[in-house]
């Protein structure tokens, strides 16, 4: 019997999680998020301490983190996390840091790509082989799983910031990209509603024209994903999805967006199974971090 380690490395907190799968789980903690030197060893005493405590040892370690990330598993930077807007942790080796005190192997990927591992392989994707996972909170990202693995490419996919129709006339906000400024991440992510409106994300009532500019906009997002990713089911998480009524408004607004041009059952009569929430729910990141951890032995 195998036990995983997970780590879902977030900018305010590390989950970590000694588990098998969603049923069966040893321990967990949440580390919060200071710098390289003072997280690090945190974690890692975590499972050192468990392992000690429990009587046994991990198979393999799954990492989910936030990013951007190298992923180039033939290059010297593999595992470290890049340009990330959390200055601190601008180049940090995190694999090559958790590498010197686990000597068993780690996956490492985006924490959306774990996400979506996790959910492919206990939640809203279960059972398929392509679909794409979308989160909306602080920011927007998303993993896309093809043919059963999570697409890495030239980086990774960083979905959250394609470009989208933005009428000025109709929605004269600028955006808070501070790359883009008006990509999808800019317009509809939670801190771009907050900024626009006025009024916390959360706070905004169900009521608030904010809901359909949102759906706007990710219907948008979904009318694209659709037609480069081919998904068979878009899964739709993070905080700002948490608002009642939202899924709802955005299955009609990416329906109306495609007009009729996929010719597909799954959108054309049954989209409330095509786009929906995840099924983890807030542990889609750590038990992805497991899942992560179990496709060191799946090869
Ligand atoms: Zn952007």
């Amino acid at each position: 019997m195998k036990w995983y380690g997970g780590i879902e490395a977030g900018g305010t907190k590390f989950n970590c999680i000694i588990a098998r799968d969603p049923d069966h789980v040893l321990a967990e903690t949440t580390i919060q998020t200071k710098s390289p030197d003072e997280t690090i060893p945190d974690v890692i005493k975590f499972f050192e301490d468990s392992k000690q405590k429990l009587g046994i040892s991990l198979s393999s370690l799954g990492v989910a983190s936030f990013g951007p990330v190298n992923l180039s598993v033939d290059q010297p930077g593999y595992g470290t996390i890049t340009s990330s807007p959390k200055i601190q942790w601008q180049n940090t080796p995190l694999l090559d840091r958790l590498k010197v005190n686990f000597n068993i192997p780690i996956m490492f990927d985006t924490d959306v790509n774990g996400a979506a591992i996790g959910e492919g392989k206990w939640g809203a994707g279960k059972g398929l082989s392509d679909f794409v996972y979308v989160t909306i909170g602080t920011g927007i990202g998303g993993g896309i799983i093809t043919n059963g693995l999570p697409v890495h490419g030239l980086i990774h996919p960083e979905l959250g910031h394609m470009v989208i129709n933005h009428d000025r006339t109709f929605d004269p906000f600028e955006g808070i990209c501070p790359f883009h400024h008006d990509c999808l991440e800019g317009l509809a992510s939670g801190p771009a509603m907050t900024k626009r409106w006025g009024i916390p994300t959360q706070d905004l009532p169900e009521t608030h024209s904010a809901w359909d500019l949102e759906a706007y906009y990710l219907g948008q997002a979904i009318h694209n994903l659709c037609l480069v990713c081919s998904p068979n089911r878009i899964i739709l998480g993070g905080g700002v999805m948490k608002k009642p009524g939202l899924i709802e408004k955005i299955r009609l607004t990416a329906q109306s967006s495609l007009n009729g041009y996929i010719e597909s059952v799954e959108i054309k009569n049954n989209i409330d199974a095509f786009i929906v929430a995840p099924a983890l729910g807030d542990r889609a990141g750590v038990f992805g971090a497991i899942a992560l951890a179990s496709l060191a032995f799946s090869t």
